[in-house]
């Protein structure tokens, strides 16, 4: 039975359980995906028997990215740039780290704002924590022109600019309504807007209609600010589909098939975000 686990401290609120064992039932393969409490003490020691143990791999969760970074070698040019890894695998005996929230992402937004061009645009990214790194690197793999930064602390944004080039305009946090204008994709990629977070305040007048707006939290599923932009009639993407398009990858690399990301799989997903969710 080929089997794969996510590892992180604490790990109760993962849900790529859900996801993954979904998909190993429907694929037909005798697999089995597991959540495992790993103390950051103990990190390097699972890492390491990794290729000895009975798993294809892992998916890395908080606090362990970074740590987990230094114990792989990086699967792809993207991932050598974030220092993070989130999908770990085995091949031959060693062990390879990549990071799959950009691809993540994208995915998700090509299949929810088929209309949106990224290649010569401008963006605006709210954050400059590990989420918003990988998706700032996987928009500019996309050919996006310009990516504005606003982040709380702004020597993180400019520590984007100083990894990505001068594409990255660090932005104040205090000027996240002014940078709006022109831009065709707004994202959050902050933690505010969460459920048990601080609001997100942010004004969306200077956001063209045309703009697509995005939030990579998913609890809850519709945020304040994805609420607040299809109200005044912006196309909307939540987060929830990013997570989904996240795990393909890692599914694919540990069992040998290519799952899809399916209405039935985001509508399980989202009822055990919110019982009440109704398709
Ligand atoms: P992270 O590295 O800890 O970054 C957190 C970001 O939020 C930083 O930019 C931080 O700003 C900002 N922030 C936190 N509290 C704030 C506040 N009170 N005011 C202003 N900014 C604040 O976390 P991450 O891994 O990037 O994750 C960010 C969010 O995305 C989390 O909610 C996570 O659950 C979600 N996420 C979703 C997916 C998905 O698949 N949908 C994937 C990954 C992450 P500073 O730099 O100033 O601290």
């Amino acid at each position: 039975m080929k089997k794969a686990c996510v590892i992180g401290w604490p790990i109760s609120h993962s849900r790529s359980p859900l996801i993954h064992n979904y998909w190993l039932r429907l694929c037909g393969i005798a697999g089995e995906y597991l959540r495992l409490p790993v103390e950051p003490a103990n990190l390097d020691q699972f890492i390491a028997n990794l290729p000895r143990s009975e798993f294809a791999g892992c998916n890395v969760t908080i606090p362990h990215k970074e740590r987990a970074f230094e114990l792989v070698t990086p699967a792809d040019e993207l991932t050598k740039r974030l220092d993070v890894v989130n999908t770990i695998y085995c091949r031959d005996g060693k062990l390879f780290g990549t990071s799959t929230d950009g691809e993540g992402f994208i995915a998700n937004l090509l299949a929810n704002a088929a209309q949106l061009k990224l290649q010569n645009e401008k963006a605006v990214v709210l954050g400059a924590g590990g989420a918003a790194m990988a998706i700032a690197g996987a928009l500019l793999d996309q050919g996006m022109a310009e990516i504005v930064v606003a982040n709380r602390t702004f020597s993180r944004s400019q520590q984007l600019q100083e990894k990505f080039g001068s594409a990255i305009k660090p932005a104040p946090w205090e000027n996240r309504s002014d940078v709006l204008a022109d831009c065709a994709l707004l994202v959050n990629a902050t933690a505010l807007g969460m459920k048990g977070q601080l609001p997100l305040h942010i004004n969306l007048s200077r956001l063209p209609a045309s703009s697509v707006v995005t939030d990579i939290v998913y609890t809850p599923l519709q945020t304040p600010l994805l609420i607040n932009a299809a109200e005044r009639g912006n196309r909307t993407v939540n987060g929830l589909g990013m997570l989904l398009h996240q795990a393909v990858r890692g599914f694919e690399l540990w069992f040998g098939k290519r799952p899809e990301v399916t209405p039935t799989l985001y509508n399980l997903v989202a009822r055990d975000i919110d019982p009440e969710y109704a398709a």
